[in-house]
């Protein structure tokens, strides 16, 4: 599943690549523009103004539009296509053939591995297919070692901008990771509890549409790092997160908020729905006997809230999950309170 503020930066980072290879387009295609239409070739002129004109549109847009993929798409589809017709009408001599070695490295940079990899790939094709028609058909004297080295030059920066884009996605999926998963547990950790929420929120459809909140507290913890050291407070850590990933549906979501607190979300229940869930996880964590030999007596407090009947923000629902799990340790703890 996509989380919006992780994918969010990854879209930050196209739009500021994309702004950058805009404003290279459009003083190189305006200088283009101007060079050929006084060169004699008017109708060329006026395609590369066409696609000047589409970087201003996209340059425009470029920080609010949500269809960004397509507009990168659509982008880099008129500029091969005329880079493609440049190749094809001037001459050898124009050099005209070097833009093709920007093909692979626009395409990964702004379209990512996968739409990256069938850009290249058509228009990498379709590119060295025009070039040989061209040096084939219209210079009869070119040596096979000039189409040898374009061809592995194109080759060679076609496989540094795949292992670039592959590495750097990895880097970020890696990085994005680290940042949202609580080490110790696996669980996800607080961070991301904002933007699930509202994630949740937004998906539910209207006759569907609830999230409970259980804020869950060990009892007394502080007295098993006491009494058995901190290694086997690790491990009563690690046995109670593994009970609330099993008992988690497909649908919910588990954390960590640190220290010896847990919080799950809990999508399209009624109260008593959550309740029940909530009794179940305190019944299973109240079963936990031993851990690494040592006798336990694990016990856990339960607050429950949920979304839209206890506030229409989050702050609202955790205050009234927290005041709730307050009141189960007051009451002598070991317990579910929902109100
Ligand atoms: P209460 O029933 O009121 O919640 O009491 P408590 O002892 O569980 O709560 P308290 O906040 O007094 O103590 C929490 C303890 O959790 C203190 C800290 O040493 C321990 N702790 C926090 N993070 C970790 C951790 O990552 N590993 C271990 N082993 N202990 C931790
Ligand atoms: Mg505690
Ligand atoms: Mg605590």
């Amino acid at each position: 599943m996509i989380i919006p503020n992780l994918w969010a930066t990854e879209l930050e980072y196209r739009r500021t690549v994309l702004k950058a290879v805009l404003i290279v387009i459009i003083i190189a295609g305006s200088i283009f523009v101007v060079n050929n239409w006084f060169s004699g070739f008017q109708i060329y002129a006026m395609v590369e103004l066409a696609v000047v004109f589409l970087c201003i549109g996209i340059l425009a847009i470029h920080k609010r539009t949500t269809n960004l993929t397509l507009w990168c798409c659509i982008f880099l589809f008129a500029l091969y296509t005329v880079i493609l017709i440049g190749i094809y009408s001037a001459s050898f001599n124009s050099g005209l053939f070097t833009w093709l070695f920007i093909i692979p490295v626009l395409s990964y940079l702004l379209l990512g591995i996968r739409l990256g990899t069938i850009y290249t790939s058509v228009y990498m094709v379709a590119g060295i297919a025009v070039l040989m028609y061209d040096l084939i058909y219209n210079i009869a004297d070119i040596y096979p070692i000039t189409i040898a080295n374009i061809v592995l030059c194109l080759a060679a920066i076609w496989a540094l901008s795949y292992s670039y884009e592959y590495k750097r996605a990895e880097a970020v999926e890696r990085l994005q990771q680290m940042a949202s998963l609580d080490p110790l547990t696996g669980l996800n950790n607080r961070l991301l509890l904002d933007s699930i929420f509202e994630m949740l929120c937004q998906s539910l459809t209207q006759e569907q549409s609830s999230v409970s909140m259980l804020l869950l507290d060990l009892d007394h913890f502080k007295k098993i790092n006491d009494e058995f050291g901190h290694d086997v407070g690790d491990k009563v850590l690690v046995e109670v997160s593994t009970i609330i990933s099993d008992m988690r549906r497909r649908n919910d979501w588990a954390f960590r908020f640190g220290g010896e607190e847990f919080c799950m979300l809990i999508p399209n229940t009624n109260m008593r729905q959550a309740e029940k869930i909530a009794e179940r996880l305190r019944l299973a964590i109240d079963k936990i006997t031993v851990i690494d030999g040592c006798p336990l007596n694990i016990t856990i407090s339960i607050g429950v809230a949920r979304w839209p009947d206890d506030g229409s923000h989050l702050p609202q629902i955790y205050k009234a999950a927290d005041e709730r799990l307050y009141k189960a340790k007051a009451q002598g703890r070991n317990q579910v309170i929902s109100e």
